[in-house]
Parts: C-alpha cells; structure tokens; sequence
C-alpha cells in the first residue's frame, strides 16, 4: 500500500488486479505447517495490508505491482503424487488465499482438490473468502473420511475495519461460510489472525463464531519491514488512543501486553470449553 498522508493512512483503496501465469516445477512444497504446503497462485488481491506473504515479490522481478495488485495462476505438469502425499498433512495456502477472486475464472484450486480427492492425506484449507463454498462437495466428501479442515480467518466484528484492511469477504460472509461449512459436517477452525492490540475483540469473535467452529486459533499481529509504517499510521489516524501503546508493543519491543493477553485468552478458553491454540510470537 502506497503511503498518501493522513487520509490515506485509514483508506483502503483497490487498483485493477493484472492476472497472469508463471510455469512451476512443482506445486507441492515440504513446509513447516504441515507435511506439505499448496500454493495455487503467486501473489494475492486479497491485499491485507498485514500480509507477510509480500516479501515473495522478492522471487518476481518481473512484477512491478505492489502487493495485491497481481496475481499469477500457476501452471505445473508435474502431478501432486498420491505416493509422497498419502499419510501426510497438506496446508493450502501459506502465501497466497486459494480462494482469491482470482480462482472463479481459473479454478486452480477447484482442480487441486480434484486431484486430492483420492489420496489420503489430511487437508487444511485457510481461507478468508466465501468461494470456498463452490467447492463443498469436495472439502464435504474428504470430511466424510476424516481427511479435511477448514480454517477461516477473521479479526473482527467490525466490517469498517475489516474493509480497511482487507479486500476478501465481509465478516457477515466469513461467518456464514463458517456456518455453511459446520452444518456440512466440514470441521471449522476460526483463526483470529491477526489480533489488532486493542481493537480485535477476542471475546465478542469467539462467542460469533462459536456455534460453528471446533477450534479458535489465535496469532498476533507482528508488524514486519514492508508495512510496519504502514499500519503504524493507520492506527495513528483511525486509533489515536492507542497509537502510544502501539509504540510501546512495536517501537520498544515491550511484551507485557502479549503476555497479559495470551494469558486471558487461555482462561478465557478453558472457562468456556472452547478448544483451542494460540499461536503467538513476540
Ligand atoms: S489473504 Fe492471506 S495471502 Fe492473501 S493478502 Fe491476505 S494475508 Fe496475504
């Protein structure tokens, strides 16, 4: 996101995303969230302005759009192989949102999951689009034989926000494809990803989506080189009362309110039986 003063700083605004391929080797890479990691597309017109996915550019010379503004289908020849994948755990996606608008006019990830159908291997999808649903009856018969999970990320209740910071699906339709997903027998996860300090409400979001999810997933907002400025003066502009806090967290690497938070989370949790994992860095 281009830095345009102060009232850039809050406004969200989307350019035309120019879509492209690549040529790959492979489409299937050894990670450390799972066996496996599928990456369908290159690039992201999801756009979250947190998105650490960015620093991938790095890999496309050839793409001079900032983050966001492109995104390339991947072309491979090479199956996914049932042989290595059987027995193993297989995240979709790491750097990339395999729902991305991109995905209703290619449909990478509908014939990735083709693909997947027969193989035994446990799939997690992660996603912050409702184009998900197009592929219920795939993600619903891999559910059926144990083999599927589907994470939605949202940090919000408040779609002013969440429309500042993101150009995917509204939170009413994250929820509802959270309850769409459950009552298909799909497992849920919400991943709360990232807390916003102060403002993400993790309360108000577990009691929303609690009806439809078997897990909360908890991350924090890390603020990288590349848009730490960025989100720093957005909250200077739309948050001012707690942008002194926000330089004590990221300016001054003060810890106490991950700590203090990770904590509450945790008895928070337990108190209500809400099954979880928090996955914090500071
Ligand atoms: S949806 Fe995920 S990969 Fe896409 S921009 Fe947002 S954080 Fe990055």
């Amino acid at each position: 996101m281009e830095a345009r003063g102060e009232a850039a700083a809050v406004g969200f605004w989307k350019r035309e995303v120019v879509e492209g391929c690549v040529d790959v080797a492979d489409l299937v890479s050894p990670s450390k969230l799972a066996d496996f990691v599928i990456n369908p597309y290159v690039g992201c017109p999801h756009a979250c302005r947190y998105c650490y996915a960015r620093f991938t550019t790095r890999y496309r010379p050839e793409r001079p759009e900032l983050w966001g503004d492109f995104v390339d289908v991947k072309r491979c020849s090479k199956p996914l192989g049932a042989k290595r994948l059987t027995g193993k755990t297989v995240f979709m996606s790491s750097v990339t949102d395999a729902y991305n608008p991109a995905e209703r006019k290619y449909r990478a990830t509908r014939r990735i999951l083709e693909e997947l159908a027969p193989i035994d291997c446990f799939l997690s999808v992660t996603t912050k689009s409702n184009l998900i649903l197009r592929d219920l009856d795939l993600l619903k018969a891999r559910a059926e034989r144990g083999l599927a999970s589907v994470s939605i990320s949202l940090n919000t209740l408040d779609d002013a926000f969440r429309s500042e910071m993101d150009a995917a699906s509204s939170v009413e339709e994250r929820l509802e494809t959270l309850r769409v997903l459950a009552e298909a027998g799909v497992p849920t996860v919400l991943f709360m990803s990232p807390i916003f300090p102060f403002v993400t409400d993790f309360r108000a979001l577990v009691e929303a989506a609690r009806p439809f999810v078997g897990e909360v997933w908890f991350e924090n907002l890390k603020l990288r080189r590349g848009f730490k400025e960025d989100i720093l003066a957005y909250v200077r502009a739309r948050f001012p009362k707690f942008y002194a806090e926000y330089l004590k967290i990221y300016r001054r690497g003060d810890v106490g309110y991950w700590s203090a938070l990770k904590e509450e989370i945790a008895d928070y949790c337990e108190r209500t039986g809400v099954p979880n994992r928090i996955f914090f860095h500071y």
